[in-house]
């Protein structure tokens, strides 16, 4: 990174602790723009690059993060305050694993793709789309997954053979900064990945410097705003929004394993997930059963200090997040939930808290939480449970739990969300080859997968003409024979029948001899 200028520095703050890490400069808008115009510059070189030397540098970046997993995954921990555990099976392990599979696996994603154009072959035509880069791509995550996710998407914009420039949270600058460091190691062009640091100003300074395509990662009320400028510059954008996801637990699913998934898709990373377990609705019938497996397992959770290798559940990132997780326990209270367990806290770390006798009328299960909460509703037939599931403004994620698979599909079909897991929970977004993005306010566009790739580059179309030695029979002059020849064409070419089209040719034959003798 060039010129820190530290005259305006953010701060980052350990949240467990209050422990003051590091600083990072604040970049302004015209130190992003200039840093936009080199991003741009570094990819006129970086886009004529081969697949081969792209995959030796993720490779090489991969195994810079194995030699400092531990300091990596100390530093992920203490910026986001989640578990040092969860820093590795949750960020660290996944990305990796994304960066062996699109590394290896990009230029065959990508390979040029032959066309079948139907009758058009007839005429000599072939067509063929290739896969272009777009230029820079603006990356603007959230702090809750703050190494794998722009790492993830920084890979695949690479690979793709774009370039990078990232607008790590204010909150975890230097997980941010780290990504650049391992890129240099790696032996990539200075320009090549670049962070800019700073806060929501920085961000929209982003989002304004026109880069050629925004990967965001954040709440509905920023991704509105981005939308906003972008609409207005006409810059493409992908949307990773917020969630409220819901889990079905039938009385025929295994309730101890489905209890198990309960708490840590509602728990952990102290529930500061897009896709965390936000609504659970469990068939009445075993409700109880179901719900004080739920209570016992919420009991052994150690809470405390991430660094610490026995404690699950940590702390949430800011006192913005403990302010909406406070007024959504207390809005439970007020229209007459129970909480069984949990409900308190000491500063930043707020108990796992489970909630029962809960309602959808109620407000904390239409907004998002993005805290350590689990409330619990009751439903009686199948129907009512896709029905309450799909109550909802979002839709990113969702699970059931049965042991009749068939049923588990049924549902899995009927429910609104870019993801459903039968019998799963959270976790795909860990799975670099499956789409990851939501339906309704949970976003647009996808990551990961071949859907998240084809975000990264633009279609091209490729269309040759075999047979140019003649006219096409639809130019100029038209004529009387035109008319009938394209009257030809709309009764027989256009039928999409091979045979049926070749009665056509008759027609074409005398239209060519027309316009070949008009030469
Ligand atoms: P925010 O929307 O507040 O922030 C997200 C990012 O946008 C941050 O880098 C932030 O910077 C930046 N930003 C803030 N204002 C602007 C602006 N005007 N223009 C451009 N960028 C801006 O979200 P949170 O950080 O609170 O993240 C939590 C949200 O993210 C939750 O809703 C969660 O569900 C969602 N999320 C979605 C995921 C998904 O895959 N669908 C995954 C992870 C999280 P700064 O922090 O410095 O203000």
């Amino acid at each position: 990174m060039k010129d820190l200028n530290l005259d305006s520095a953010l701060v980052s703050f350990d949240p467990a602790t209050g422990e003051r890490i590091g600083q990072a400069k604040i970049f302004t808008p015209e130190e992003v723009k200039e840093v936009v115009s080199r991003s741009r510059k570094a990819f006129l070189k970086w886009r004529t690059t081969s697949f081969e030397e792209r995959k030796r540098l993720i490779m090489r970046a991969r195994e810079i993060i194995l030699a400092e997993i531990d300091e990596i995954a100390e530093l992920i921990s203490k910026e986001s305050g989640k578990p040092f555990a969860e820093a590795i099976s949750m960020e660290i392990v996944p990305v990796l694993d994304l960066m062996q599979y699109f590394a290896r696996k990009t230029k065959k994603l990508l390979k040029p793709r032959k066309i079948q154009i139907g009758i058009f072959s007839l005429l000599g035509r072939s067509s063929k789309i290739i896969y272009e880069p777009y230029g820079v791509i603006a990356i603007i995550p959230a702090w809750n997954y703050p190494f794998s996710i722009p790492l993830g998407e920084a890979t695949m914009a690479l690979m793709a053979g774009n370039t990078v420039v990232i607008k790590p949270s204010e909150l975890t600058p230097l997980t941010g900064l780290k990504i650049g460091e391992i890129f240099q190691k790696a032996g990539a062009d200075e320009d090549l990945v670049q962070i800019v640091t700073g806060d929501g100003a920085t961000g929209a300074a982003l989002v304004e410097s026109l880069p050629d395509k925004i990967m965001f990662t954040g709440s509905v009320a920023t991704g509105k705003k981005i939308a906003e400028i972008a609409a207005r510059n006409l810059t493409p954008f992908v949307l990773e929004l917020g969630g409220k996801d819901p889990m079905i637990v039938f009385k025929d699913a295994n309730l101890d394993i489905a209890a198990s998934a309960a708490v840590w898709g509602a728990f952990c990373n102290t529930g500061q997930n897009c896709s965390s377990v936000e609504r659970l609705y469990v068939e009445e019938e075993v409700a109880e059963k179901f719900i004080n497996l739920v209570v016992e397992k919420t009991k052994k959770l150690k809470q405390g200090n991430g660094l610490e290798s026995d404690v699950s559940v940590t702390v949430l990132s800011s006192e913005k997040q403990l302010s909406i997780v406070k007024s959504h326990v207390e809005a439970f209270r007020k229209e007459g939930a129970r909480i069984l367990i949990g409900g308190n806290h000491e500063g930043l770390f707020f108990e796992p808290t489970v909630i029962v006798d809960v309602k959808n009328s109620m407000l904390p299960m239409q907004e998002e939480t993005f805290g350590p909460t689990l409330p619990i509703a009751t439903f009686k037939t199948e129907e009512e449970a896709i029905r309450l599931a799909n109550e909802s403004n979002f839709g990113l994620t969702a699970s059931v739990w049965t042991s009749d698979l068939k049923k588990g599909k049924r549902v899995a079909e009927k429910i609104q969300a870019g993801t459903v897991c039968i019998n799963e929970v959270l976790y795909t977004h860990g799975i670099a080859q499956t789409p990851w993005g939501g339906m309704k306010l949970s976003g647009q566009g996808r990551t990961h997968g071949l859907e998240g790739l084809m975000e990264l580059v633009q279609p091209k179309h490729i269309h040759l003409n075999r047979f140019s030695i003649l006219p096409d029979i639809w130019w100029m002059p038209y004529s009387e024979t035109a008319i009938k020849t394209f009257k030809a064409l709309a009764k027989h070419f256009a039928s999409g029948s091979m045979l049926k089209a070749s009665l056509a040719l008759p027609q074409i034959v005398r239209r060519l001899k027309e316009l070949l003798a008009n030469k």
